[in-house]
């Protein structure tokens, strides 16, 4: 079976991209059994709407210059990115 890291990497790559027949059977299995997976693919999926909503409605604001991270998001974003490797 596979692992909730290797779930959670499939369940971004179905966003974008089709998964093979057998991914999807693996995907599915796990999902029945992981509570913690299921709240992960339905959070992302669902951040994923959104964003391509956003995109659609305002697509000026994802490029904007002016729009702009805090320097606390991005020591936050650099810290986890970190932390992955
Ligand atoms: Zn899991």
């Amino acid at each position: 079976m596979l692992s909730c890291k290797e779930v959670s990497e499939l369940v971004s790559e179905s966003l974008d991209r089709r998964l093979t027949l057998r991914q999807k059977l693996n995907l599915w299995m796990h999902l029945a059994m992981c509570k913690l997976c299921t709240r992960f693919r339905k959070d992302i999926v669902y951040l994923d709407s959104q964003t391509r909503t956003l995109i659609h409605e305002a697509p000026g604001v994802m490029m904007d210059p002016k729009v702009e991270l805090s320097s606390e998001a991005k020591t936050r974003i650099a810290r986890k990115l970190t932390e992955r490797n």
